[in-house]
């Protein structure tokens, strides 16, 4: 048997009078004495399947009012253009079967009549991604990495993937979360950097990967999670310029992408997406330093990190992405390249949306001498590095990359409140299930 001949979306009015066989979930069932209407939800969206009691089986129309909602069901029947019918089409159907029948109460409505707060959404994230808007956002982020791949595979670059199970922090720290790997201890990997930059002295010239990193940090924000996806670049022979340029036409290319193929779904959530013009604008350090020095008792001094409130107001100040360039050496990690001439300024760059940062990178320490120079400085042992070393000490070229987060990019992107909205099953503090 044939369980499905075609989406909703695929039918319209001018299939009338062809039989078709649609299968999804029954999104409301309404009951009208003389006429029961089924409306059947599919990833497509939803189709009117119409039964006329004097027209069909009695015992068809009568088992249609025990189908309790979001039940898989099939239907075959007769399309009938009807300019009445929310989509300009009903179905009349000859046969409807309950292919799995669903439990009441429901977890969550999917058909979005009533609020639901996060946590009782991601508790039942199977639930909640049947409505349409929660499937939007995870059909856009698919398109968006299908624009990256392709970006990235038209630019030559090759795609790889590096252990997640690893013996050592990329850049020390408290932020890891061991595990036990037979009789030692393991860790699992913060950032694919010290592979990727290992991949520049194997000579891959290029490489990219898109994977998950894990962070072990507490804090409970709206843009943090303990295990994200990252987008990973390094590329030999270039330096910091080249690879900031790199990073904004992959950003456009996505937004070019997703505004040109998924118009669907940006009409489910109701957004009119504005493709970001490049170049994106360049800000310094010290530049965005003094800009945020204009706030009241706001007292920075060259050197700080910026906090949460100078990213939120720098943002709200530029309002369109931007770079900030030129940071401090010693709030950038040791593989970041210092300036030769002024060796406290670092060749490190973020990639900022006016709400948040999407991306860190930098032209990187090729020399042995002075990455070993650097990792001290760091308060680091080089001992504790030496796998990574050892890939400096016999010829590597210089080279660049940067880190982009998949879900911030996607959650600014849509204009997304929350991560956990642009993550399908996502890790924090608290959460470890589904
Ligand atoms: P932030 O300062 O915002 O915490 P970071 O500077 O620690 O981020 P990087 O190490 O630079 O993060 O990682 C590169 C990119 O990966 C970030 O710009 C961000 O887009 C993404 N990313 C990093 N950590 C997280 C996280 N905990 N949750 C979600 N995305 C993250
Ligand atoms: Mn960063």
């Amino acid at each position: 048997m044939i369980l499905r001949t075609h989406y909703s979306g695929e039918i319209t009015p001018n299939l009338n009078g062809a039989e078709v066989t649609l299968a999804g979930w029954a999104h409301e069932i309404r009951d009208l004495g003389g006429v029961a209407f089924l409306v059947l939800r599919d990833r497509e969206g939803l189709a009117q399947i119409t039964l006329v009691k004097k027209l069909v089986d009695k015992a068809m129309f009568k088992s249609i009012r025990s189908i309790s909602r979001e039940s898989v069901v099939q239907v075959k029947g007769i399309v009938k253009a009807e300019p009445k019918a929310p989509r300009g089409f009903e179905v009349l159907p000859s046969e409807v079967n309950v292919l799995s029948a669903a439990e009441t109460p429901l977890p969550l409505d999917p058909t979005e009549k009533v609020d639901c707060e996060l946590d009782t959404r991601l508790d039942a994230r199977f639930m909640d991604i049947r409505r349409p808007a929660a499937l939007a956002v995870f059909e856009i982020e698919s398109a968006v990495l299908r624009a990256l791949r392709d970006f990235f595979y038209e630019k030559g670059i090759t795609e790889v993937f590096t252990p997640k199970i690893v013996a050592a922090a990329t850049e020390g720290g408290t932020d890891l979360f061991p595990i036990s790997y037979f009789e030692r201890e393991a860790f699992l990997n913060q950032s694919p950097q010290l592979y990727k930059q290992m991949l520049m002295a194997a000579g891959m010239d290029r490489v990219f990967e898109i994977g998950p990193i894990f962070r072990a940090e507490e804090h409970d924000t709206r843009r943090h999670l303990n295990e994200a996806i990252s987008i990973d670049v390094e590329v030999s022979f270039k330096d910091d310029q080249d690879v900031m340029e790199l990073l904004e036409q992959a950003v456009a290319k996505a937004y070019q992408y997703v505004a040109k193929n998924c118009s669907e779904q940006f009409k489910v959530l109701g957004l009119d997406l504005q493709v970001p013009k490049v170049p994106f604008r360049r800000i310094t350090y010290t530049e965005a330093l003094e800009l945020a020095s204009e706030r009241e008792n706001v007292h920075m001094q060259w050197g700080d990190d910026l906090d949460t409130e100078t990213e939120k107001f720098l943002g709200s100040a530029i309002g369109e992405h931007y770079f900030l360039t030129d940071w401090p050496s010693s709030i950038k990690p040791y593989y970041s390249m210092p300036y030769e001439d002024k060796p406290e300024i670092s060749r490190g760059f973020d990639l900022m949306h006016p709400r948040m940062e999407l991306a860190s990178g930098a032209q990187r320490v090729h020399d042995y001498n002075l990455l070993v120079e650097r990792i001290k400085s760091k308060g680091l042992d080089p001992a504790g590095f030496e796998f990574y070393l050892k890939a400096f000490r016999y010829g590597m070229p210089p080279h660049a990359g940067w880190g982009l987060g998949l879900s911030r990019l996607v959650m600014t992107m849509l204009n997304l409140e929350n991560i956990r909205d642009a993550v399908i099953f996502p890790r924090d503090r608290r959460r470890l299930v589904p």
